[in-house]
């Protein structure tokens, strides 16, 4: 079976001490006119290697930056290539938005990490110039970054510049020598993530269409325990408090970290019990073009961040072999999962209850928005979505309320630890039970 070196993305904010935005803003607008530079000769029907050396030579990035930036715009256009059959597009000939600046470690870019903890960066944002400052990020990237340093099996690796919502973010890929990931394009079982901001819902499929399991794992104490930290930060602001405003911050944080632990911990224990799984997201970047984005994030304020929920869960699947992917989000919240039907209507979906006006079909609506995904990834990667068969009950997972209305003071881990298994939590188990009784009406149906 195919694999692959594990591989990471961490991301840092920039804090620029030398130099400036706009050294970094030339450096990507340099890039831009590589990256133009090279489509344009691709299609003046130039050879590969030609288009390299000549662009190379008359870029003004290090030459080593300068080569990384064509192959990534050509890699771009071998992937349109590959799948030009499935209808992809040819990359646009000129984009408007600054390009990523694409760079080595230690040719481009480099970092250094301090008997302090901080890492500081220098970038050499076109040739000649140079941005030094200090990252800025996650106390769990900073681990992995810290970790690529001290440990030989880590090899710092390419890291990009990029401009993100008008903040300046470094990508940085760290690599691990002798750990392999498997293949996602050979899993035998698609298990499709639906993160909402009470609960994460997981549906593992075969390549038959057989849904071999499914389970939520709930979590309503982490969004109250959030709007609490909110309330508190938000009273601080306004009584100038800002000694304690940064002590709730980070507090917040650490409460944060470890829900993102343990939540992402349970969901990779039950991920492995399958043979070959791949974990397929929606992609987070693309859910911002989504029609409902708005509505759907503001809920989301006070849940776990989305993005670093699904950044743990990738990385600790990695380490156990197991690959992770995306797929487009389009309507999975919405749209009826049984193959015959399709039927996308938002009042399909009320709260937790999906009930198709269709169909009639229904369902736990988070459980079946993840059908949904693992139907988006067959779509996508063969063409072809195997019909629904059977759908199991759903199974929930709560945390044990701990101490009603902790408020930040006495905060926080306790209430995020207590997991009990399926059914130990009353209420949640006649919910199983009524979603069980629908599911296999809807199923005879
Ligand atoms: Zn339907």
């Amino acid at each position: 079976m195919q694999s692959s070196e594990l591989t990471h993305t961490l991301s840092f904010g920039l804090d620029i001490h030398t130099g400036s935005d706009d050294d970094l803003q030339n450096g990507c607008l340099e890039a831009r006119r590589i990256r133009n530079e090279t489509n344009r000769l691709d299609r003046h029907g130039w050879d590969w290697n030609d288009i390299k050396s000549t662009v190379v030579d008359n870029a003004d990035h290090v030459k080593n930056t300068s080569q990384l930036i064509v192959d990534k715009a050509l890699g771009e256009i071998e992937t349109y290539h590959d799948n030009k059959d499935d209808g992809w597009g040819r990359p646009y000939p000129y984009i408007d938005e600054p390009y990523p600046i694409v760079m080595n470690h230690g040719e481009g870019y480099r970092l250094f990490p301090e008997d302090d903890g901080r890492i500081r960066f220098r970038i050499t944002a076109t040739r000649g110039t140079h941005v030094k400052g200090e990252l800025r990020g996650s106390p769990d990237h900073f681990d992995r970054l810290r970790s690529a340093f001290n440990d030989d099996e880590w090899r710092v690796g390419i890291a990009e510049v990029v401009s993100k919502h008008d903040e300046w973010r470094l990508h940085i890929t760290v690599t691990h020598e002798n750990h392999r990931v498997a293949s996602k394009h050979n899993a035998d079982t698609i298990v499709g993530v639906d993160v909402n901001e009470d609960c994460i819902a997981l549906a593992a499929m075969g390549r038959s269409g057989s849904v071999k399991d499914s389970v939520v794992f709930e979590y309503p104490s982490v969004k109250e325990q959030r709007h609490e930290f909110f309330t508190k930060r938000k009273r601080m602001q306004q009584a100038k408090q800002t000694t304690y405003e940064t002590v709730v911050k980070t507090e917040e944080r650490d409460y944060v970290h470890d829900c993102l632990h343990k939540v992402s911990r349970r969901v990779v224990e039950w991920v492995s019990q399958f043979s070959a799984p791949v974990v397929v997201f929606e992609d987070l970047k693309d859910m911002r073009d989504a029609i409902d984005y708005g509505t759907r994030m503001n809920r989301r304020l006070h849940s776990l961040p989305f993005a670093a929920l699904q950044d743990m869960i990738s990385y600790k699947a990695a380490w156990k072999g197991v690959p992770s992917d995306d797929v487009d989000p389009g309507y999975t919240s919405q749209r009826c999962p049984r193959t015959e039907c399709q039927h996308t209507e938002r009042a399909n979906r009320h709260k937790k209850r999906f009930k198709c006006q269709q169909c009639a079909f229904q369902d736990h609506a988070d459980r079946k928005a993840a059908v949904c995904v693992v139907q988006e990834w067959f779509d996508r990667e063969t063409g072809n979505v195997p019909s629904l068969e059977t759908l199991p009950g759903v199974k929930k997972v709560r945390r044990a309320a701990s101490g009603a209305g902790g408020g930040p003071d006495s905060h926080g881990h306790s209430s995020c630890s207590g997991v009990t298994s399926a059914g130990e939590a009353r209420g949640s188990q006649s919910q199983a039970r009524e979603d069980l009784k629908s599911v296999a009406l809807a199923v005879q149906d």
